[in-house]
């Protein structure tokens, strides 16, 4: 295990902004983990996963540690179900691709979003329909500062949407080196009510679906709407979709006749901020080498060569200007660092 110094980040974070660290290491064993927190401990840290939801803003005083412990098994079977326990630095999409080849269901909606599987539980990714918690049994983590290990269930992790105690009160507290998930054998309960997932299998002329053909339809979508990192920098979704009383709502309605909500309880709503965004005209807007993006306006876009502080005005400029025309407040899902 070696540490690195003064190494560009710009090869590790999805957004491709060029910041230095000025101390690096790649972690590919727990082991190494416990040690390097232990003997470098005047230091502070910052763990780096797959990079892809975080905007960096400053160089890094800090040692990275660079999560890339990879392995995925089988632990525990029954006539319908496998526990599979995957380490924090294997690619998610990887992962997915996997549990298809074992004919393992659970996971499929969530194809292709980028990231490793141990940063996965931080923020409950979830996409069409499906979020993390469904298929999350436990995760393992080292403490930071006891180098001890821990094993979270699934009701400590306070999931919600796009939400878990590690964002909260345990952020930076903890470093997740695997997950568990419960996936079925057969019978699989296909998730095919979410957007545009059941029109894009009847393009692809498949009345009886299997986990691959939702993977694929997903895949399908994905890719038709969302920039791919290794062509424009992004990271994904910047804003959450806000939630908003019934109340509210109403009010909104008067002027704005056509605007979208999900019902997610007897009190509220959730509006995609996309509309919101779109609504206020920076959809597509181009501000020299940043912007927002054209097809989906709730990804900000690096065209290259832009920097994460001006990336970052841009954000706090479409999150005033949706406070003052819909007085709703939009908050950052990617982590600005
Ligand atoms: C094109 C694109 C599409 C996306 N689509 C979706 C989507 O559909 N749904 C969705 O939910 N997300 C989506 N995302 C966001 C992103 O992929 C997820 O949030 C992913 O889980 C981030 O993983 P990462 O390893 O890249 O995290 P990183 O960006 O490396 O890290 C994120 C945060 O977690 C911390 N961290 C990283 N690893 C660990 C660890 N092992 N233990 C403790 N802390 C850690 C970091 O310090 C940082 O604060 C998308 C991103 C992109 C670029």
């Amino acid at each position: 295990m070696k540490i690195k110094h003064d190494v560009s980040l710009k090869p590790y974070n999805t957004f491709g902004i060029d910041v230095i660290a000025s101390s690096f290491c790649n972690i590919e064993h727990v082991e190494d983990l416990r040690h390097v927190l232990k003997t470098k401990t005047t230091k502070p840290f910052f763990i780096l996963g797959g990079g892809s939801n975080m905007l960096l803003t400053k160089n890094i005083d800090a040692l990275v540690l660079h999560i890339n412990i990879k392995g995925i098994k089988v632990i525990e079977e029954t006539e319908n179900h496998v526990i599979i326990k995957a380490n924090a630095g294997e690619n998610w999409h990887n992962l997915v691709l996997w549990c298809l080849d074992h004919n393992f269901g659970g996971i499929e909606n969530l194809s292709l979003i980028p990231g490793n599987t141990g940063t996965a539980p931080i923020q409950n990714i979830g996409a069409y329909g499906v979020e993390l918690k469904d298929v999350f049994v436990s995760c393992e983590a080292v403490n930071v500062s006891t180098q001890s290990t821990k094993i979270f269930l699934k009701n400590e992790c306070k999931f919600d949407y796009r939400e878990s105690v590690f964002k909260q009160e345990l952020r930076g507290k903890y470093i997740i080196t695997s997950v568990n998930f419960k996936l079925t054998k057969h019978n699989h309960d296909l998730h095919l009510n979410y957007g545009a997932i059941k029109n894009q299998l009847e393009a692809m002329a498949i009345k009886h679906p299997n986990i691959k053909d939702v993977s694929d339809a997903v895949i399908a979508i994905r890719e038709s709407k969302l920039p791919d990192p290794k062509d424009i920098g992004n990271s994904g979704s910047f804003f959450k979709n806000p939630v908003i009383t019934k109340a509210q709502f109403k009010a909104l309605q008067s002027n704005f006749p056509n605007i979208p909500s999900y019902e997610i309880s007897n009190n509220e709503l959730k509006i995609p901020a996309g509309w919101l965004i779109e609504k206020a005209g920076f959809k597509g807007k181009r501000f020299g080498n940043f912007g927002v993006h054209s097809k989906q306006a709730l990804v900000l876009v690096n065209y290259g060569g832009a920097n994460g502080r001006d990336i970052f005005e841009l954000a706090k400029l479409i999150q005033k200007t949706i406070h003052r025309l819909f007085d709703i407040s939009i908050e950052t899902e990617v982590n600005v660092i």
